[in-house]
């Protein structure tokens, strides 16, 4: 076997070495059952299992209870929720409110305004998304439809520390890139959604957590494939949704409570990132943090050299180390390095120290 790289992809990202392995061998044979999960129907007893299994151990790692909150699955990426969630909760005469931190709140944005009135309730695109906008001084007007805003900046690096309040006004969420990566209060939330890819499971579904008074809400005037109350009171099988995928999810997840859950990966990705924080802190100006210091990321971790010459030079010499993912969003530039769940501490390691390595050749 060939030995597997130090992943730093942004998305679709490193998954559980163990988890492949256990995928590896459920995929001729799933529960003993002659064929494999990908060939069942999603209406047999299995996959009705798995659903109702996953969205258990979702709600139970992001501490929600599901007498208050719904976990649901489907397909279409998180960019399919940025026009899903407006077509459900932004009615006629209704302003949503945008929080603005990086270019995916800017699509959010953007798909928004096609279906409903919009208002950017906070933003800091004046300062190149260098920091993540001060929210303790929102302006929300009480009948507002929703708040939106993204927790951590997957393009840019940032993350937000503390979350609005908003009244009544629900606060839906974009975590995409760090939920059940930190001890949050879940609870703050009325709405979160996420594309797998990056903490939770391959790429092919979507996960959202719903306030079951949301379900409610969710408009009648748009077609039933596009109301989250579908999904709900189908227990996500409405359609075929991606079965395999949830497979995946579901075996991330356990193997994230395995890992003791949100409260100790937190410590881990936070001393994780503090390795390569150190390296461009440490490095005299060699390499140069994009994100102000309070507002860094712990998922995506991005820096600058002198020069664009630099870091080529720095990504190719990378890969030859045996490192993947590490150049810059075609937006930003400069190097990305991202840092999820499943990255191991040992590949952040051998990134300071080929870090340290390369800037004392180059330096
Ligand atoms: C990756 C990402 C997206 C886009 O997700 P898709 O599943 O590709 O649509 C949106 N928001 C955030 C925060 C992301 O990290």
């Amino acid at each position: 076997m060939t030995t597997r790289l130090y992943n730093f992809n942004p998305g679709p990202a490193a998954l559980p070495l163990e988890v492949l392995e256990q995928a590896k061998e459920t995929t001729v044979q799933y529960g003993g059952r002659g064929i494999s999960i990908m060939e069942m129907s999603h209406r047999s007893k299995p996959v009705e299992q798995l659903s109702a299994e996953t969205e258990q151990l979702l709600l139970e790692l992001a501490g929600l209870s599901r007498n208050e909150y719904r976990a649901l699955f489907m397909g279409g990426g998180a960019s399919t929720q940025f026009a899903m969630l407006p077509l459900n909760f932004l009615a006629g005469g209704q302003i949503a409110d945008y929080i603005l931190s990086g270019s995916f709140s800017e699509k959010a944005l953007h798909e928004a305004q096609y279906i409903g009135q919009t208002r950017i309730a906070a933003s800091s695109q004046a300062e190149k998304w260098r920091r993540t906008p001060d929210v303790n001084s929102l302006r929300i007007q009480a009948d507002a439809a929703y708040v939106h805003m993204t927790t951590n900046n997957t393009i840019e690096g940032s993350r937000f520390n503390i979350f609005p309040e908003t009244g009544g006004v629900p606060l839906i969420a974009d975590m995409t890139s760090d939920l059940l990566s930190r001890n949050i209060d879940y609870s703050r939330f009325s709405m979160i959604y996420a594309g797998a890819q990056k903490n939770l499971g391959p790429a092919g579904i979507t996960v959202v957590i719903i306030r079951r008074d949301m379900l409610e809400r969710c408009s009648k005037q748009i077609p039933l494939i596009w109301r989250y109350a579908t999904y709900a009171s189908n227990d996500s099988l409405y359609n075929t949704p991606p079965v395999h995928a949830l497979y995946l999810t579901n075996l991330v997840l356990q193997w994230t409570k395995r890992q003791g859950g949100v409260q100790r990966l937190e410590t881990v990705n936070r001393d994780k990132a503090a390795l390569i924080y150190e390296a461009i802190d440490r490095s005299g100006g060699f390499y140069e943090g994009i994100i102000a210091r309070g507002d860094r990321s712990d998922m995506n971790i991005t820096w600058r050299l002198a020069s664009k010459e630099l870091e080529l030079l720095f990504v190719q010499e990378s890969e030859q180390h045996g490192f993947e993912g590490l150049a810059g969003h075609r937006s930003v530039g400069g190097i990305r390095a991202s840092a999820y769940n499943a990255v191991p501490r040992a590949a952040c390691e051998a990134l300071a120290d080929f870090m340290n390595d390369f800037m004392r050749r180059k330096g």
